[in-house]
């Protein structure tokens, strides 16, 4: 029986990193992945090609509304949907024999099959050329993932009522789109189909959308989706979802009133759950939480001995990059070094036009932890790269300890609001303070001088607003 030194389940940003930073320390590593391809649910039907479909979106608006105000006459903008799917595809692709051939490099082992926990350091795996093979390893990391939540009123059928997998591959632009939950999914495949024609009506639940992000900025994203001609409707729970030939009637109850939607396509984008069951953890006496998350001390253990879990599996955000950043430490520990995460330096982000993205705490967050805290804002109609670009929506907010200055949160609307978190992040990752931010000098035109003016505004001193 072939030995490891670690076996990881699941080749997704969580374990494929993972596998190279083992790799890298000279660990004997296997992969295994279920699907024909590397990349777990991010590259595949995720963060790429949802970003690739947004960037496209973005590029149309441009061509047939904005562009004309640049002085750039572009007639009869149209969109080839089969050639933008084809555009989406190729990025994926590539990606994709990147990240095998990344593995080849780090002489990573892959197995391409379901692999499951049959003992303690022991991994049985079906192959997909129908061969049944065991492997022996010191150390088992599950990097499983998670799936998408499904409504009991509402299950998937794959052409009607949709996830977000099928979401990112409609042939054509449905003419009329349900959009159930207005999470970072549902706004952001929400916006592409808004943008290539369908009209979009998005259901949620609570009573604002882009839930755990600052509310303030929240509630402006809503207005400019909002006159990008989605159509909200908050505090509303959907109860039926309907399919009647081909066609959808959705009831939904907001306050005590019954309402009805039609459309021609509804996609659920409600949460995603832990990829969790069936792997023969529980079998050997891993833990999971009420969440069926499986548990994990701080350096990603399990309660069984030479078991991690780390990413969407396990508790926290279900990012990309804080898989990723689990799947370092993790192998990091297994290796004797001391790999960790500061939680408090993730950022969200909505890439939506504008962009929402935040660090740390939401002002409503400081003000609930009874923490006495300053908060710093700088609109963005206010810097001079913005009018340049004309992006002036939006504003960037820092919410600084008001005793010690420490940066507790960051909060950034606007287009380019996903690279601009960046600086933020690194700030409060080093305990940065307001003020360290505020003289650090920024390039002259850059959109980050509005982070480093918001940051100045944390002691009311900004330069180009008037403060009151
Ligand atoms: C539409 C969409 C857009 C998103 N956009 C973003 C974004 O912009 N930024 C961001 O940070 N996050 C985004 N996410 C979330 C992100 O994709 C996840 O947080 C991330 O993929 C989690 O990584 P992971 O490695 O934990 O699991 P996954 O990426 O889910 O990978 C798990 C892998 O394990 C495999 N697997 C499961 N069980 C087994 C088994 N028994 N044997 C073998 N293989 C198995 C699965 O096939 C899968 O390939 C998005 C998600 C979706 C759905």
């Amino acid at each position: 029986m072939e030995k490891f030194d670690v076996v990881i389940i699941g080749s997704g940003p969580g374990g494929y990193i993972a596998a190279i930073r083992a790799g890298q320390l000279g660990l004997k590593t296997a992969l295994i992945e279920k699907c024909k391809e590397l990349g777990g649910t991010c590259l595949n039907v995720g963060c790429i090609p949802s970003k690739a479909l947004l960037t496209s979106s973005d590029h149309f608006v441009f061509a047939q509304k904005d562009a004309a105000k640049h002085g750039i006459i572009i007639d009869n903008a149209h969109v080839d949907l089969a050639k933008m799917q084809q555009r989406k595809d190729k990025v994926v692709k590539t990606f994709n024999g990147g990240v095998r051939a990344l593995m080849k490099t780090n002489k990573v082992t892959t197995f391409e099959g379901l692999g499951t926990i049959s003992a303690r350091g022991k991994v049985s795996m079906k192959l997909t050329n129908g061969e049944t093979q065991e492997i022996e390893t010191k150390n088992i990391i599950i990097a499983t993932g998670s799936a998408a939540i499904e409504l009991p009123f509402a299950k998937f059928d794959g052409k009607t009522i949709v996830s977000s997998t099928e979401a990112l591959n409609f042939t054509e632009a449905p003419k009329k789109l349900l959009v159930i939950g207005a999470g970072a999914i549902g706004l952001e495949l929400g916006s592409v189909w808004a943008r290539l024609g369908s009209e979009v009506t998005i259901l949620e639940f609570l009573p604002r959308i882009a839930v755990g992000f600052d509310l303030e900025l929240s509630n402006l994203l809503q207005r400019s989706l909002t006159a990008q001609g989605i159509t909200f409707h908050l505090e509303t729970k959907v109860s039926a979802v309907k399919i009647d030939n081909g066609h959808i009637t959705s009831t939904a109850r907001k306050g005590n009133e019954e309402l009805k939607f039609e459309a021609d396509k509804a996609l659920v984008s409600v949460g995603r759950k832990p990829f969790s069951e069936g792997l023969g953890a529980e079998k050997v006496g891993v833990e999971f939480d009420e969440k069926k998350r499986i548990k994990v001390d701080k350096h990603f253990k399990t309660n069984v001995d030479g078991i991690y879990a780390i990413g969407d599996v396990i508790a926290g955000p279900m990012l990309a990059h804080k898989a990723e950043d689990e799947g370092i430490a993790c192998v990091e520990r297994i290796a004797g070094k001391d790999g960790h995460i500061n939680y408090d330096a993730i950022a969200g982000i909505i890439y939506t036009n504008p962009e929402l993205a935040g660090v740390g705490l939401t002002e409503d967050q400081a003000k609930e932890k009874g923490i006495d805290y300053r908060v710093g804002k700088f609109p963005f109609r206010a810097n001079s790269r913005a009018l340049c670009n004309d992006e002036l929506d939006g504003m960037v907010k820092f919410v600084a300890d008001a005793k010690t200055d420490r940066i507790l949160g960051a909060h950034i609307l606007q287009h380019a609001a996903s690279e601009l978190i960046a600086e933020a992040v690194s700030v409060i990752d080093f305990g940065g303070s307001s003020e360290d931010l505020a003289r650090t000098c920024h390039s002259h035109p850059t959109l980050s001088e509005a982070v480093k003016e918001a940051a100045m505004n944390v002691e009311k001193r900004a330069l180009h607003i008037v403060n009151r």
